[in-house]
């Protein structure tokens, strides 16, 4: 029993008291992260202990009246002052000292909520009250504050903090309500288990009950259930203090399971970064314990008796065991006898363990039970000597971790089944597009297709009707043709054949005649023999006469016959090529280079050339020419024919012109009449002017100025063509070039290139290689100076463009043209600016005769003209 020395025990023992600001301890809360391993670890937490005063109540008021109170509270000293008598008293100092004004909420934040803390940390706490029957324990402890809340006891309290402070989804509150009575636990929760053994890990030395009732608290509403159930429960029995108070030890066993929740971990980041992250949750398991022991009073005061006495010893037993615990190891004896109760049993971790432990010692004020209020004070002056030894118990939680696992995978193969879809439903979208991108692809290229064919028929029957038309004009040209030259032919023929007739019966009258007379002059001779002379002279003159007409006659009769035989042989030509194509064209098949030898040229032509010959011989060629000039027109036709035949022959061509063939075919092209005649003459001329004298001859009578203007007017191509083929020949005559020239003859020339007909620009291209031909011959022999004459009339632009001509014999005589052209220095500076160089560099590499391209090369390399324009060009030869 502590006196004065143990006042003075009391205050040297705990110097660390008075320097504690407050009951609450300092806990190292940095531990929150510490490994299992860690978590061994340990802190020295002495058992805290406050004094809780109650009120007088009704009956001490009255009984008590004239005494003072047993114990004077310094609660700013946390010092308590027991009465011995009036002028002395022992002085005790606790962790805490409540008065009876101490409200609740003070009394739970001074003794419990410290403990409570802890539990959340992860370590075991325990609450007890202790003290004599009706001070208050189970007020302190068990209040429920129904009608006033703040009346709300420890255990409320306590549940209420925890309830704040986890997480219940991921944390749990287990609860068991125990009484342990006459050394049996009871289950509150379930009266007929009252028989609740303990059990003890052999290893740990952990304590537990695995036969009691475990309430999982999800809210307070279910605690406040739970006590009241356990109170309902709970044995009470009246003893003569209290008739409230029980004789039973109540024990509220709270299990808190509370992971370490890292403050962000519900943040996205840490989601995904706890994907694959095997490190399990740290789990703190806190267990408190709130004891409201049974009345601390000795026996003899309690009034108990019988039953009742056995009762109150059972109950001193496991209290008596919990202050022999306590002395044992406030006085660090090395033996406490922690398995004499099961309260001691129950208890071993909050006395000398690993539990924080608060313990808050209950007194009444009256002076009656002063001694049983020093014997409490005594038990908590010992009990704040108890070290314990605080260890977080933490752990790593699996089984959360298989949990969080199975959440993540199941999270995993949510997201895998929607990212698949979603995979799958592009993959059809992108199928879609494509189907709907090949469909559209081979509708357009059918479209396109389509319209390809369309056009393309099209095109196809504009070119079939084209042809077509082509055919039928060309139908209708050779049935005209045929028809008009058919029935001219036989029209000529019936006429000569009427002519012929008519010369046969002149004839026949003739002979008549003369049969007539030289019956008369038979007759006379008869007569003059037997009358006179004179009349015999004047019949013999008048027979002569006779016999010259005959003659004459004879002689047309023959012209007409040969007429009429070539008359014959022309229509059978007509009839065996009734398509026309050679019947007009006399010239038809001429190598331009070669002199114009249209029946040279003809092999089915020998039969009507000795016809022809043979006409020729018979009828003379005067009288044919002679014919040129009928007033006939067919008979000049066919005079006109048969002279260009006979031109034809080199050999024809001197007799000819000496019998003025030369100057009636000029005269035919002067009186044009008909085209015919004026294709078919200056085909005639053109044969003639193949004979350098003929060429004189042909400028001496003027020709040129007609074939210049038959060359404007005519625009038959034939015409065209033989006109061209004349003028060609005059050309290459040296000693014609100026007169050519000033008579218009360039001119006449580049003026039938309108026409495009190939054979005509052929002559017209040979008309001027010829020209340029002797122009260059002139200027190489010094008789000639100055720029060409062609250049001065214009053909250099026509020259360029048709130097790459597709028809080879136009590009032919082009190209010599050039050629020619450029061997003259004076030449140069018009055919540079005329685009002739550029011609002459392709001929110089192109062209595909050898010699001209020869020509060319040296043509371009011999002039410094064109070489230092080359040079400028930067142009290779
Ligand atoms: P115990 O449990 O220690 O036997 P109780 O808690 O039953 O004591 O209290 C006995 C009586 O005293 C009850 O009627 C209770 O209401 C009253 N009482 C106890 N402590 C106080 C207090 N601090 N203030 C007012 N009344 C109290
Ligand atoms: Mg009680």
């Amino acid at each position: 029993m502590a006196t004065g020395g143990g006042n003075r025990n009391g205050v040297h023992k705990s110097p660390n008291l008075r320097t504690s600001a407050s009951f609450k301890s300092k806990l190292p809360t940095s531990n929150v992260r510490r490994s299992a391993a860690a978590a061994a670890d340990s802190v020295s937490g002495r058992v805290r202990v406050a004094v809780r005063l109650r009120p007088r109540n009704t009956e001490e008021l009255v009984a008590d009246a004239d005494f003072a109170d047993c114990v004077d509270l310094q609660p700013e000293l946390k010092r308590l002052k027991l009465r011995k008598n009036n002028w002395d008293s022992d002085t005790f100092e606790f962790d805490e000292v409540l008065t009876e004004f101490a409200s609740q909420k003070r009394v739970y934040e001074v003794v419990a909520k410290p403990v409570v803390e802890s539990v959340l940390e992860g370590y075991n706490g325990t609450v007890m009250a202790y003290g004599q029957t009706g001070t208050g324990k189970t007020y302190t402890l068990g209040r429920l504050g129904d009608e006033d809340t703040s009346a709300r006891g420890i255990m409320v309290r306590a549940m209420e903090d925890i309830l704040a402070n986890i997480s219940p989804e991921i944390d749990s509150i287990s609860v068991s309500f125990l009484q342990l009575y006459m050394e049996s636990i009871q289950d509150l929760l379930n009266p007929a288990n009252d028989n609740i053994s303990i059990v003890e890990d052999q290893k740990t030395g952990d304590v537990s009950l695995p036969g009691a009732t475990v309430w999982e608290i999800r809210d307070q509403q279910s605690f406040i259930q739970l006590l009241r159930l356990g109170e309902a429960h709970r044995i009470a029995a009246n003893t003569k203090l209290n008739t409230e108070s029980s004789r039973s030890h109540a024990l509220l066993m709270v299990q808190v399971k509370k992971s370490v929740v890292d403050r962000d971990e519900f943040s996205l980041e840490a989601q995904n970064r706890s994907i694959g992250n095997l490190r399990p949750p740290m789990l703190r398991k806190g267990k408190l314990i709130v004891v409201d022991l049974a009345g601390s009073e000795r026996i003899h005061k309690s009034g108990s008796e019988g039953h009742m006495l056995e009762e109150a010893k059972s109950i001193n037993l496991s209290l008596s065991a919990l202050g022999k615990c306590i002395n044992a190891l406030a006085e660090n004896s090395p033996h406490v006898p922690v398995r004499d109760s099961k309260l001691t049993r129950l208890l071993k971790d909050s006395f000398g363990g690993t539990s924080r432990t608060s313990l808050v010692v209950t007194i009444g004020p009256s002076p009656r039970h002063r001694a049983e209020t020093a014997s409490t004070i005594m038990f908590g002056q010992r009990a704040m000597k108890v070290e314990n030894m605080l260890k977080i118990k933490e752990e790593f939680d699996y089984k959360s971790l298989a949990k969080r696992l199975e959440m993540e995978i199941d999270k995993l193969m949510a997201e895998n089944e929607r990212q698949e879809k979603v995979y799958e439903n592009e993959i059809e979208r992108i199928r879609l597009e494509a189907q709907k991108r090949v469909a559209e692809a081979e509708r357009n290229y059918v479209e396109a297709l389509e319209e390809e064919k369309t056009k393309c028929q099209m095109d196809y029957m504009e070119s079939i009707k084209k042809l077509e038309e082509k055919w039928t004009t060309n139908q209708q040209k050779h049935a005209i043709n045929g028809e008009i030259n058919n029935g001219a032919r036989n029209e000529e023929v019936a006429e000569l054949k009427k002519l012929l007739q008519d010369e046969v019966c002149l004839r026949k009258a003739a002979e008549d005649e003369i049969h007539n007379l030289k019956s008369q002059l038979f007759r006379f001779s008869k007569l003059e023999l037997a009358g006179g002379n004179s009349d015999s002279f004047n019949l013999q003159q008048v027979l002569e006469e006779e016999s010259c007409q005959k003659k004459k006659l004879e002689e047309e009769v023959r012209v007409l016959r040969s007429q009429l035989a070539q008359m014959s042989i022309e229509a059978n030509q007509t009839r065996s090529y009734p398509d026309g194509s050679n019947s007009g064209n006399p010239l038809l098949g001429l190598d331009s280079l070669a002199p114009l030898n249209h029946m040279r040229s003809r092999d089915g032509n020998n039969g009507d050339r000795a016809s022809i010959t043979n006409l020729h011989e018979q009828v003379g060629l005067q009288k044919i020419l002679s014919l040129l000039e009928s007033e006939d027109a067919n008979v000049r036709i066919h005079a006109v024919k048969v002279v260009a035949n006979l031109a034809a022959e080199e050999g024809n061509q001197e007799k000819i012109v000496e019998a003025g063939g030369l100057t009636s075919l000029l005269m035919l092209l002067r009186t044009y009449e008909d085209e015919t005649i004026r294709r078919i003459a200056a085909g005639a001329i053109a044969n003639l002017a193949m004979n350098e004298a003929n060429q004189e001859l042909i400028m001496a009578q003027g020709g040129i100025c007609l074939l210049a203007i038959t060359a404007t007017d005519a625009e038959d191509p034939q015409t065209l063509r033989m006109v061209a083929g004349a003028i060609a020949n005059l050309c290459g005559n040296d000693k014609l070039q100026m007169r050519l020239r000033s008579e218009g003859g360039i001119k006449a020339l580049l003026g039938m290139v309108r026409c495009r007909h190939p054979d005509v620009l052929s002559q017209v291209a040979r008309g001027i290689a010829n020209f340029a031909k002797c122009e260059s011959r002139a200027s190489t022999q010094g008789s000639r100076h100055g720029r060409s004459l062609l250049i001065d009339d214009g053909a250099l632009p026509w020259i360029v463009q048709n130097a790459n001509s597709e028809a080879s014999l136009i590009r032919r005589h082009v190209e010599l043209a050039l050629c020619h052209l450029a061997q003259h220095e004076v030449n140069a500076k018009d055919m540079i600016s005329g685009g002739a160089l550029w011609e002459l560099v392709r001929i110089s590499r192109d062209c595909s005769r050898e010699d001209i391209r020869a020509l060319a090369r040296r043509t371009l390399t011999s002039s410094s003209t064109f070489q230092s324009e080359l040079r400028r060009l930067r142009i290779e030869v």
